[in-house]
């Protein structure tokens, strides 16, 4: 049980640091150069790029290792290990669904929903909506904004939005997304 609830708060955790390492280490310029904000500033410049999959895993065993270590030490090995094992897979977790947000649409009024939230700070204002898996932590910290009519530009739009026919925003996302077009 203790377990469980060990894992629960591993879970919790990492989406708390998932908004504080986006917010401050990837857009507040006091905290910059750091090796996050340098690959972030190219997500954002470049649209759809990730950084590559290798430092990917490499934050996932330092953070295995950061978290383990020290939870195994204050709460035991099986409460400790459940803790850094929720806290690393819930990051695994959120990189597979920020990638998924940029290359797919989503299911749903969920998936929907959480796209909108993620390409308003893209798109329309970085300094707001900086949790990428959940919306809670913005809610939080008053960073919450409703994403209204996202404007994209043409150049950095996710491959799902267009529609390869006409070069424009899919009937069904029209209501909810416009394509700023390439100059020239
Ligand atoms: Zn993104
Ligand atoms: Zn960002």
């Amino acid at each position: 049980m203790a377990g469980i609830a060990a894992a629960a708060l591993g879970v919790l955790a990492w989406s708390f640091m998932e908004y504080v390492i986006h917010r401050w280490l990837g857009h507040d310029a006091r905290m910059r150069p750091n090796p996050f904000a340098a690959e972030h500033v190219r997500h954002h410049g470049e649209g759809n790029y990730f950084a590559p999959i290798w430092t990917k895993a490499l934050a996932a065993a330092a953070g295995l290792g950061l978290v383990g270590g020290p939870a195994i030490w204050l709460a035991g090995t099986t409460e400790g290990l459940s803790f850094a094992a929720a806290f690393t897979g819930s990051y695994l977790g959120y990189e597979l669904l920020h990638w998924r947000k940029h290359i797919h649409p989503g299911y749903g009024a969920f998936g929907r929903f959480t796209r909108r939230h993620h390409f308003y700070h893209h798109y329309t204002d970085p300094k707001f909506n900086h949790g990428v898996t959940l919306a809670f932590w913005d809610r939080v910290f008053r960073t919450l904004r409703p994403p209204g009519v996202i404007r994209v530009p043409e150049r950095l739009a996710m491959p799902w939005l267009i529609d390869p026919e006409t070069g424009d925003v899919r009937a069904e996302h029209a209501e909810d997304y416009e394509l700023i077009p390439a100059e020239g």
